[in-house]
């Protein structure tokens, strides 16, 4: 049994769907991310399983329990909207006490466990410190501390890096994850962001208008991507998603017209379930999996280039090909030249199909 269980879980705003018929597990121990562009009900769901909103239809189950009619209070979770606001008077040591005050507490509990944070957040050496002399790394690992010190059975964190600069959120993004499994407790996470869901998340729930569209590990979410809206909001920069016309194989190979050129893919079609010549199928290349060719091949694909951005280590480059643009990331100093002429190779292994529908074909 996970430790929070939604099961057809539902919310409407008078006639709209903000969240439509969820179901997802989350496991104690275990870091769920939920991400999806603005207006996708992420938030909407976080609110439902903490009581701040009531669900319109579904089930809500935290540590086995029906929580549905429960207040917040009684539903044994701890919310955090984001990782900031410490009391600059109290010291470091009464600002992680602070939220065991509510709960009554006794000080020989409230002692032991302000250490027991403490020792696990690297804080020890300035408990009697007010945050005005600690460091900002410091600083956000109390707010975390005061986050996470009550021992619920789940913690629910909205967006809560969004406030922190660039620097810090990457240094947070990497302890926070460690200190969340390692505090065997079930953990949603609400993020837009995809690098952090990526990093925090054991598991990444991607919702599109209401609908969960897949939840895999960061892994299976960026290697097999559900259908073409998760290949699409995975990734950066963006994978190409090329509308092609399956073609008579070629010596029993899959063969494309894509970006009004033949491609052949070495895909053996046989026992493959493929739609048939002359369907529709869209395929999907990251930036990332092509090879520049010399020469001219079946199995290579042309173009022009536009724009060259250099990304450091590497080259972002803009191609037109039959009248659609094409990303593709290539090593820095590859001798590019704006409007010359490109052959690039797909890494087969690496390519993504999907059915007319957008749903993936499997290998
Ligand atoms: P964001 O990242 O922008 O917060 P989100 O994915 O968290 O987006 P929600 O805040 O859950 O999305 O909103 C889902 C949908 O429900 C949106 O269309 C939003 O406008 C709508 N919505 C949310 N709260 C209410 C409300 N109290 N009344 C009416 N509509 C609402």
């Amino acid at each position: 049994m996970a430790d929070i269980e939604l099961r057809g879980l539902t919310k409407r705003f008078g006639k709209m769907v903000a969240v439509n018929d969820v179901d997802l597990d989350v496991e104690a121990g275990e870091v769920m991310c939920l991400l999806g562009p603005s207006g996708c009900g992420k938030t909407t769901t976080l609110r439902m399983i903490a009581g701040l909103e009531w669900a319109s239809a579904g089930d809500i189950m935290i540590g086995g329990r029906r929580v549905n009619d429960l207040p917040p209070k009684k539903r044994d979770i701890a919310m955090v909207f984001q990782f900031y606001a410490l009391y600059p008077s109290l010291t470091v040591a009464e600002n992680l006490a602070f939220p065991l005050h509510a709960e009554k507490a006794s000080p020989e509990d409230i002692k032991r466990r302000v250490a027991h944070i403490a020792k696990l957040l690297e804080l020890d050496h300035a408990l009697d410190r007010v945050p005005g002399r600690l460091a900002e790394g410091e600083k956000q690992r109390v707010a975390v501390g005061r986050a996470i010190i009550r021992d619920p059975t789940c913690f629910l964190f909205d967006e809560p890096l969004s406030r922190l600069d660039i620097a810090l959120r990457q240094e947070m993004r990497s302890q926070i994850k460690t200190l969340l499994t390692g505090l065997k407790r079930a953990t949603v996470i609400v993020t837009h962001d995809q690098i952090e869901a990526l990093t925090i998340g054991n598991r990444i729930a991607v919702m599109r208008d209401g609908f969960i569209e897949q939840v895999a590990t960061p892994h299976d979410i960026f290697a097999s991507p559900a259908n073409v809206f998760v290949a699409g909001f995975i990734g950066t920069p963006q994978m190409n998603l090329l509308a092609a016309a399956r073609l008579p194989d070629t010596k029993g190979r899959l063969t494309l017209n894509v970006l009004e050129q033949p491609l052949v893919l070495d895909i053996a079609t046989a026992n493959r379930t493929l739609p048939p010549p002359g369907q529709v199928i869209t395929l999907g290349i990251r930036p990332r999996a092509f090879e520049p060719m010399s020469e001219a091949g079946a199995d290579t694909l042309g173009g022009t280039i536009d724009v060259i951005e250099p990304l450091g280590a590497e080259t972002l480059v803009h191609l037109t090909a039959g009248g659609e643009d094409l990303r593709v990331v290539l090593a820095r100093g590859s001798g590019l030249r704006p409007r010359s002429a490109l052959r690039l190779r797909p890494i087969v292994s690496q390519v993504h199909l999907f059915d007319g529908e957008g749903r993936r074909i499997e290998p």
